[in-house]
């Protein structure tokens, strides 16, 4: 890979020789003559002009003949050497790599990579100089010129190994790359339009592939395990509210892992209501699955509430992973639950939040249903199920329909899928919160992000390195969301403006839009009062055009309270366009605080960190939001500090000397057992792949008529006759 010759002289390989043709290395203090071969570019010597060629010491020769054979397409060696008693070096031959011929004994059945192919083909071409001590020049004392072999093509000299190498720029641009996530071959294109294409690099793809081996190498030198602990423990040191923990095997192997910084835990608790889990397979060089628990914020984004590796995908594991988070999160539970289906997650969640709504993400099931039944008419209107909001027995009438008309009944995919129909079908969920969720671009979204940043063969520190560049991707999205939302306002374009201004300045942008939606529907709906029952009114409302089709919706005027048959508001927190009709037919013109859901709002998040910096009732959540408001601030200091250099100044003082301060005053409690020594790389998982596609439905079926499993209804020996 690198010139090893030149180690000989223990030059760094970086710096590397000059490229061009002058002997400007070439001891020259006499004036200039036209004849001497000191004045001739390297390519013009002819065998005699190099035979007068005086040098001031060995290295300057090599240098040379280094030079020369760059230029002539051969590669150099160094060869004989004489010394004298002193040990010093009087004399050295350097010859054409290809001198010689190979030693080394053929054993061919041993072998089981090929045999490196044959470079050394007897090639006498060669340079011989000796130290004349009595001028204490160096002499050439003879020189070939011939050799036995073709020569390379200058342009092809670069992809001689002698001459292949990586400039320091070049090394760290990689590695830089590499840190952030990027591909090997990603980068090596990147450095190759750099220099106008792959035939000006001075090294290859496989160099490329040996320089971030060794690199990754050295990153977890002494275990990779220790590396990511000792990673974790940094981050812990830097943010008192980072949670890790992790488990070990007899062996002191690491087994499970996880963690969760401070912004995770702080929007756990401001949008923890819905948690998704997402399980990703071969992420990671130890095959070990990964989960990731996320969320949607106030503006319908993911946000990553925290990361686990896990052993392997029994109960127990999940389990853990569970239970260390709810300890992560000061033990607050979700309202609802959203997976994958994985059976023994499912599981784990009954046993760990046994009060939260289980529901099956839409997403995994839709794309479970495209390998199961290849039917693009029963996929289209499967989906449309999924998100129908209808009642149970439409729900029920509909899905008889769709299997019948596409003939499916005795498809086992869609027997199974219909048995589970309350984990997704949104009729048998409509009462339950889900927020966002249901629409599923959170899903896909995580699962595309991983595949961009993270790489399957990443080594632990690697991944987490990876993990936490796709959690600040989400980051930034929320900030940017987070400036729009407060610093534009929307132009207003609904019948009803003052509904429609009160929901732009109440809810972030995303949310307003799909508020003003069903406001706007609102604009085209009749609205009639059915039943006046003292404050209680109830109304009912058609959409203009469609008179069959009518909701009711009921209002209680002295508690401001609306309810509509829809149970829009009580699945995603956004009042339907029913409610706004009645609103307009009685003239209300803010939204009612009831149908004001907090966590859609602006300040959904910057609220939360005001009202509870002063708590006394719960010293877990108060430390939070301390935390959170000191680091808003913190981050203002440090846009504004860094300006100038009396104010940084001014700024690092006084910041020091609050530190300095409260440090006397007592001792930062510990993280979770970040701090415990010497952790063991944990065995790689045999990869199984990705969990077959069928395998989350693996129940096997009972008979209804007898409970045994084994056979159905129609061939049970216990039935009656
Ligand atoms: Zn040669
Ligand atoms: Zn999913
Ligand atoms: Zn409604």
């Amino acid at each position: 890979m690198y010139p090893s010759d030149s180690d000989f002289f223990g030059s760094d390989s970086d710096v590397g020789f000059p490229r061009g043709d002058d002997l400007d290395f070439l001891d020259d203090d006499s004036e200039a003559d036209e004849d001497r071969p000191q004045d001739k570019r390297i390519a013009e010597l002819s065998r005699e002009d190099i035979m007068q060629l005086q040098f001031t010491d060995e290295e300057a020769v090599y240098r040379f003949y280094k030079t020369y054979a760059m230029i002539h397409g051969f590669a150099v060696r160094l060869d004989e050497v004489k010394r004298d008693s002193d040990g010093s070096v009087i004399m050295r031959q350097i010859v054409c790599n290809r001198a010689g011929s190979r030693k080394e004994m053929v054993k061919k059945d041993e072998r089981i990579r090929d045999h490196r192919p044959l470079t050394r083909s007897c090639c006498p071409a060669r340079i011989r100089a000796r130290l004349d001590t009595k001028i204490q020049q160096w002499k050439v004392v003879s020189f070939y010129e011939e050799h036995s072999h073709e020569l390379v093509a200058p342009l092809d000299v670069s992809m001689m190994p002698e001459y292949r190498t990586f400039s320091v720029s070049d090394k760290a641009q990689a590695k830089n790359l590499h840190d952030i996530g990027i591909r090997t071959c990603h980068i090596l294109g990147y450095l190759a339009a750099q220099k106008g294409g792959y035939a000006n690099l001075p090294f290859n793809q496989k160099d490329m592939y040996n320089l971030i081996t060794q690199y990754r190498k050295e990153k977890v030198k002494g275990g990779d395990a220790n590396a990511a602990i000792s990673y974790l423990r940094g981050k812990a040191g830097n943010d008192s509210y980072f949670f890790g923990k992790y488990t070990l095997s007899n062996e002191n192997r690491l087994e499970n892992l996880f963690w969760a910084d401070r912004t995770s835990r702080i929007d756990y608790e401001c949008f923890g209501d819905v948690l998704t889990f997402d399980s990703t397979y071969n992420r990671n060089v130890y095959n070990k699955p990964l989960v990731i628990f996320s969320g949607s914020n106030h503006h319908g984004q993911t946000v990553v509430f925290g990361c686990g590796l896990l052993l392997n995908e029994d109960i127990s594991s999940y389990k853990w992973l569970l239970e260390t988070f709810l300890e992560a999160m000061g033990s607050k539970h979700p309202t609802a639950v959203v997976t994958d289906g994985d059976l023994s997650m499912r599981e784990a969640i009954k046993q760990v939040f046994p009060s939260a709504t289980h529901r099956l993400c839409a997403w995994h099931l839709h794309r479970n249903a495209c390998e199961k039944v290849k039917n693009s008419g029963f996929l289209r209107d499967f989906k449309q199920l999924i998100y129908a909001n209808v009642s149970v027995e439409e729900f029920e009438v509909r899905w008889e329909d769709m299997v019948a008309r596409y003939n499916l009944s005795s498809n086992s995919w869609v027997i199974q899928t219909y048995e589970m129909r309350n984990l997704w079908a949104l009729a048998y969920l409509r009462d339950q919160f889900f927020g966002r969720i249901r629409t599923t671009s959170q899903c896909e979204g995580i699962n595309s992000l991983i595949k961009a940043y993270v790489r399957k063969k990443d080594t632990l520190l690697e991944f987490i390195n990876n993990m936490e560049t796709v959690v600040s991707h989400y980051r930034n999205n929320e900030r940017v969301a987070e400036f729009n939302s407060k610093y534009t306002a929307p132009v207003l374009v609904t019948s009803l403006p003052t509904l429609e201004d009160f929901a732009a300045k109440t809810f972030t942008r995303k949310m307003f839009r799909e508020v003003r939606k069903e406001i706007e529907g609102a604009c085209a709906m009749n609205t009639e009062v059915v039943i006046q029952d003292g404050e209680k009114l109830y109304f009912k409302c058609n959409v203009f055009g469609v008179p069959e089709i009518h909701h009711v919706v009921e209002f209680d005027r002295v508690q401001g309270i609306l309810r509509c048959e829809c149970k829009w508001f009580e699945n995603r927190g956004i009042p339907c366009m029913h409610i706004f009709a009645c609103l307009k037919h009685q003239h209300v013109e803010v939204i009612p605080e009831s149908l004001v859901c907090k966590r859609w709002t602006k300040n959904a998040k910057s609220d939360f960190m005001k009202s509870n910096v002063d708590d006394p009732s719960d010293s877990d959540k108060v430390l939070k939001c301390r935390l959170g408001v000191l680091g808003a601030e913190c981050s203002r200091l440090m846009d504004l500090a860094c300006k100038n250099s009396s104010d940084f100044v001014e700024a690092m003082n006084s910041v020091v000397d609050t530190i300095t301060k409260l440090q006397k005053r007592g001792e930062n409690p510990r993280n979770a057992n970040l701090d415990d020594d010497c952790v063991g790389d944990p065995l790689v998982v045999k990869s199984k792949g990705a969990p077959k596609k069928n395998s989350k439905f693996k129940q096997q079926r009972k008979c209804s008529n007898c409970g045994v499993t084994g056979h159905y209804n129609k061939s049970c020996p216990n039935a009656p006759n």
